[in-house]
């Protein structure tokens, strides 16, 4: 809201006014929270930018600073201001993960002074579902690998398949051995609702192409930092879900018979256990019978 209201008015404008006022207050959410947002270095120059639950991250370099998902337009104006205090450098290139809206949103903030990059998918998918308005164009957009290199820092940009979706590039900071991987290698966590967009089995050869990366650090786009060896723990739950569902699917058991019989009991520390258990397995229960 911004404005204030004539100090003269008739008695319509005013009324008016005051019924104005009675619904937005009725219409305003009650616990309305700010969004929590902060920086934290990873290692060496690679920095981790959260806004509530999503995370990016950024090198800064002697000559510039390369960022990832921008997350939101009122997010990455943050994230502009922030680096701008803290380093004095600015936003040389701007790295998509995926096209996915809630992280690929905010890119105009940053047109002034980056380059855009992505997967060819990414820059095809953000254009159709016009994830940001306006959208910046994708100016360098890749089929397999690339690097973007920038005041002696490089990093690698590396599509291992389809998997959360298609267009996903993981990035791997060789200097300080870390990985940036968005949604599909969640940490000690299971996957996301029934699999929304999922390309699967493809997503198991991502992950073992992942896990051949060389790197020590994982970085998720959600939750905790991890390591390496979370990337074979997620392939290992994926695979022990699979063979779990295919075994009641081939037994003929229903949806909710398959629920009731696949045992996840050895992940019920993960986060999303309780949430996300049954969502997981109807998604695979779907992804296993369309395949047969
Ligand atoms: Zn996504």
């Amino acid at each position: 809201m911004t404005g204030t209201p004539h100090p003269v008015s008739t008695r319509r404008q005013r009324l008016t006014g005051g019924l104005l006022l009675l619904g937005l207050l009725a219409a305003a959410p009650v616990s309305a929270q700010p969004a929590e947002r902060e920086i934290t270095r990873v290692a060496g120059e690679v920095y981790r930018f959260r806004n509530n639950g999503h995370y990016s991250v950024f090198a800064v370099t002697p000559d510039g600073v390369i960022a990832t998902d921008p997350i939101d337009a009122e997010a990455a104006a943050w994230l502009k201001a922030e680096i701008r205090t803290r380093f004095g450098k600015p936003v040389k290139y701007v790295i998509y993960s995926h096209s996915h809206a809630d992280h690929a949103s905010g890119g105009q903030v940053f047109s002034d002074t980056a380059t855009f990059v992505s997967h060819e998918t990414t820059r095809v998918l953000l254009v159709r579902d016009r994830v940001q308005t306006p959208i910046p164009p994708v100016s360098e957009a890749f089929a397999t690998t690339r690097t973007v290199s920038l005041g002696g820092t490089v990093v690698e940009l590396i599509y291992l398949g389809p998997n959360h979706g298609d267009g996903m590039i993981a990035l791997r900071f060789p200097k300080e051995r870390i990985l940036f991987a968005v949604d599909f290698i969640p940490v000690r966590s299971l996957a996301y609702r029934d699999f929304p967009g999922a390309v699967f089995p493809e997503w198991l050869d991502s992950l073992s192409r992942a896990e051949a990366l060389d790197f020590d650090i994982l970085v998720p786009g959600h939750g905790p930092v991890g390591g390496k060896a979370d990337v074979k723990m997620h392939r290992e739950y994926l695979e022990d879900l699979r063979d779990q569902v295919t075994r009641q699917v081939k037994a003929g058991k229903s949806l909710s018979e398959t629920q009731a019989l696949v045992n996840l009991d050895k992940y019920r520390d993960w986060s999303g256990f309780a949430d996300m258990r049954l969502l997981n397995i109807e998604g695979m229960y779907r992804m296993v019978s369309a395949a047969r």
